[in-house]
């Protein structure tokens, strides 16, 4: 049966580009009834790897829906539980004599060679050498032909044998190096599917010349394009934002992640872009990835996860912004935050958020004291001749006790004080709202005075025309 596996090296944050391959590899999993996508921590590099980055690595796949009782998925596994058969297998090469011992220096090497890009010349080949301090094991290349790996994205790629010198298995103190540790482990783990970073194709041949070594079939490869910015570079931690976690904290939803995700380098046909996971399960074809790379547009994916928002049920809605509502990083003393207030204009504020980190500054004004103080906000809200005068033609206005608190009546208060100015209604809100909100755009205002209620009005437009 189909097994793939999600091979992370715990080095950083967890990137985009890694959860694209997990769920490359996951709905390949999913498409044969015992199918099993294997997480396998890469762990062996010890200068590099931290504990941090692994538990990153799997709350990340978690919150895109692989954990721990996912179907179809295995692990996590980790590299450095396998050393010994990493060792053991270097030794087995090593004795049926496709694997020798060399101890030359990178300098002698160098010396011997006119052209660096040659690479290791073959000089300890037929020495003979046993095993001993300062001795590396290398891969004994065969000599003629090509290693032909067919690629299921990319086709046939044929690497001459002249061109792949005799590599390092295991350093002279006898830890393996990635290119066999990460052979030793599928083998371990009967992985017969390998979808990973186009960046590993040059190691295949290598690879597949080590599975054939051992006597084994190696697995069907496929090499997934780079994921470039909008500049056509490749995404860099640098450069881009490339952190999964990222994308969560500001309010990215999983499902509309992963959709996004599913389409850099693939996509399911007839147009279709927006589609939940069990749709796209039964229609991924690993042979229809494209081979050239793929535009990582965050104003789409932004665009898709409004979609995703807006087709959430207001419970929903009100259920997943709640981390941002009662959270620490809320703005506002918790006392004075009210959940139905927020039940009441939750569903003016779905329409308005692409990420749910926006619905903070839509509802902020209902649970701070005062509103937020923006300059820029204020001066154009505030025209000289208009803003002051509108301010005090409404403070009077709404301060009649026969004018009844609904958005309705306020509306059409406004637009007859408005009138009385020479301000048409969409002129004549702006100051009150800046007044009232802080800022010169958010939810529908009428609805938004009628919640606060008349005597926090009158406060704020008294404090806006102090
Ligand atoms: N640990 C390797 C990496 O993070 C992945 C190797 C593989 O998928 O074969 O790049």
């Amino acid at each position: 049966s189909l097994r793939t596996r999600f091979a992370p090296s715990p080095t950083g944050m967890f990137h985009v580009g890694g959860a694209r391959s997990a769920l490359f590899n996951w709905a390949l999993a999913q498409q044969s009834s015992e199918g099993r996508m294997v997480l396998r921590i890469e762990d062996t590099d010890a200068a590099r790897n931290r504990p941090e980055w692994t538990e990153g690595i799997v709350r990340a796949l978690a919150w895109l829906g692989i954990g721990e009782d996912a179907p179809h998925f295995e692990g996590p596994y980790f590299q450095s539980a396998y050393a010994d058969k990493h060792r053991e297998t270097a030794q087995e090469l090593y004795k049926n004599g496709r694997a020798y011992y060399c101890d030359c220096t990178r300098e002698q090497v160098q010396e011997r060679r006119d052209n660096p890009n040659l690479g290791y010349d073959g000089h300890c080949r037929e020495r003979g050498l046993e095993p001993g301090p300062g001795r590396a094991l290398r891969f004994r290349v065969p000599d003629g032909g090509p290693t032909v790996v067919e690629d299921r994205i990319r086709g046939r790629v044929e690497f001459e044998h002249s061109a792949i010198e005799d590599f390092v298995i295991a350093r002279a103190d006898g830890s393996p190096l990635f290119v066999l540790a990460n052979v030793v482990d599928d083998v371990e783990m009967g992985i017969n599917q390998v979808v990973r970073g186009e960046e590993h194709l040059s190691n295949t041949p290598k690879q597949q010349l080590l599975w054939e070594a051992l006597g084994l079939t190696p697995p069907v490869w496929a090499h997934l394009p780079v994921i470039v910015n909008e500049q056509r570079k490749k995404l860099s931690k640098r450069r881009d934002k490339v952190a999964l976690e990222s994308y969560q904290e500001e309010g990215y939803l999983a499902e509309a992640m992963v959709n996004y995700l599913m389409l850099l380098g693939w996509a399911p046909g007839d147009d279709r872009e927006i589609m939940p996971w069990s749709e796209m399960v039964p229609l991924f074809r690993i042979e229809d990835v494209n081979s050239s790379s793929a535009f990582f547009d965050e104003k789409k994916l932004r665009a898709f996860n409004g979609e995703y928002i807006r087709a959430l049920s207001a419970e929903e809605f009100a259920e997943r912004c709640r981390p941002w509502l009662t959270g620490d990083a809320a703005p506002w003393d918790p006392a004075d935050y009210d959940p139905e207030v927020f039940a009441a204009v939750a569903p003016l504020a779905q329409s308005r958020v692409a990420v749910l980190s926006e619905i903070v500054p839509n509802v902020d004004f209902l649970f701070l004291p005062e509103p937020v103080e923006d300059e820029k906000s204020w001066a154009k809200a505030m025209k000289p001749g208009v803003g002051a005068e509108m301010l005090e033609a409404a403070l009077s206005r709404f301060a009649d006790p026969g004018l009844p608190w609904t958005a309705e009546d306020l509306k059409t208060a406004t637009e007859e004080t408005g009138a009385t100015l020479g301000l048409k209604l969409g002129k004549a809100q702006a100051p009150v709202r800046v007044a009232v909100t802080g800022r010169t755009v958010g939810l529908p205002l009428f609805e938004s005075l009628e919640l606060l209620g008349r005597e926090r009005v009158r406060a704020r437009l008294e404090a806006a025309l102090a």
